[in-house]
């Protein structure tokens, strides 16, 4: 008898009838030179972080015997501060990452026989988080005539008030277009919905000045929940920290469904330590800015479509077929995102000479290919 394959074994398992045939998050994770594909940061900790973080997690050491602080609250404190908008550690939760505290939200308000909303494309996990908790996932439009990524506000209060969601994700800047939402959006969506509305706001560090964050408008809105990470502008997408800001009794709702213990004492004190460095960690953020801009800059001479950006990253249009272009950079070692968007491709903002590479590379690329 032929051996079973591990689908084969995957098909007779127990396993939920609406996980069947989906497939997991999967950026892949290559050993090239120019890693473009995830929005990470692209510069190392700095050397006097390093040292912090390490002075940090070694004065925890001896004390791993015992369960961390459940409450994270001396983390809850330095968030709640680097916020800052009047936040107080009570509006502040935290996790393994944003996908962890996202997951939260959609455990405590989402579930069998609930429904979250998103609008597409935006990030993919949020699908993922929702029906892996139970929740039944709408995908939303976005686009107008003139712009097939712009959410207007008719268009999202109608389709929120069409599908009338548990929990609404907004996504500001926007991944995987790259462009953050108006305030407007937020509050026009959050006045039409009877649920929670999620504002992710992973990448609002790098968005263009007069960008307002949704944490301005925390206050007298219980169903709002702004989240954000550390694995992008703070450049520490390997500690894994990711938390969000809303009204105390928000955070009670998450604590209802957070596993104890979940955030280990290795992780609040490398984060602790983290937060009191941000002006450093920060500083390479008008760095990227600058690489961003001149990817934009350079894709529009190669006479691509980048759409405006307020992330780390750059969508573009214009070409012919992106999965030839996507293995094209790969040949020339250069790594980057086809989001599944037809004639699209999506490009982290790194280094100077990480964008000189993708540049380089795209221009042969495309004349190879005319
Ligand atoms: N939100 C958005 C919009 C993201 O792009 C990402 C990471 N790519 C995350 C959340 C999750 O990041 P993390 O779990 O590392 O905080």
């Amino acid at each position: 008898m032929p051996a079973l394959t591990t689908s084969d074994v995957l098909a007779r398992l127990p396993l939920r009838d609406d996980l069947r045939g989906r497939t997991p998050y999967g950026a892949p994770q290559l050993d090239v030179a120019v890693r473009l594909n995830t929005n990470e940061n692209s510069y190392d900790v700095p050397e006097e972080v390093v040292e912090a973080l390490v002075a940090a997690v070694r004065e925890e050491a001896a004390g791993l015997n015992r369960y961390p602080d459940r409450e994270f609250t001396a983390l809850r404190t330095d968030l709640a501060e680097y916020l800052g908008h009047e936040l107080t550690p009570g509006h502040v939760w935290a996790g393994n990452g944003s996908n962890e505290v996202l997951q939260h939200v959609v455990q405590a308000f989402g579930g069998a026989g609930r429904t979250a909303l998103g609008f597409t494309p935006a990030y993919s996990m949020h699908p993922i988080i929702s029906t892996g908790g139970g929740t039944a996932w709408v995908d939303g439009l976005r686009g107008t005539g003139s712009d097939p990524f712009e959410l207007t506000v008719e268009h999202a209060v109608e389709q929120v008030q069409l599908h009338r969601p548990d929990v609404v994700f907004l996504c500001s800047p926007n991944n995987p277009t790259g462009t953050a939402l108006g305030l407007d959006v937020v509050e026009a969506v959050y006045e039409a919905s009877a649920g929670m509305v999620v504002v992710d706001e992973a990448y609002a560090e790098f968005a263009r000045p007069g960008t307002p964050s949704a944490l301005t408008l925390l206050p007298g809105r219980e169903r709002l929940v702004v989240s954000r990470t550390m694995s992008k502008a703070f450049a520490l997408a390997g500690a894994r920290l990711g938390y969000l800001a809303a009204d105390p009794a928000v955070c009670d709702a998450l604590r209802l469904v957070r596993m104890p213990y979940h955030l280990s004492s290795l992780t609040q004190a490398a984060a602790r330590a983290a937060l009191w460095h941000a002006d450093v960690l920060l500083s390479t953020v008008e760095a990227i800015k600058a690489q961003r801009d001149r990817i934009v800059a350079g894709l529009a001479a190669l006479d691509l479509r980048p759409v405006p950006s307020d992330a780390n990253f750059v969508l573009f249009g214009g070409l012919a077929d992106e999965k030839v272009v996507w293995r094209g950079l790969l040949s020339r070692a250069v790594l980057v995102r086809d989001v599944g968007i037809a004639h699209h491709l999506r490009v982290t903002a790194g280094t100077r000479d990480e964008t000189t590479a993708f540049l380089d590379a795209l221009a042969r690329t495309l004349e190879d290919l005319r």
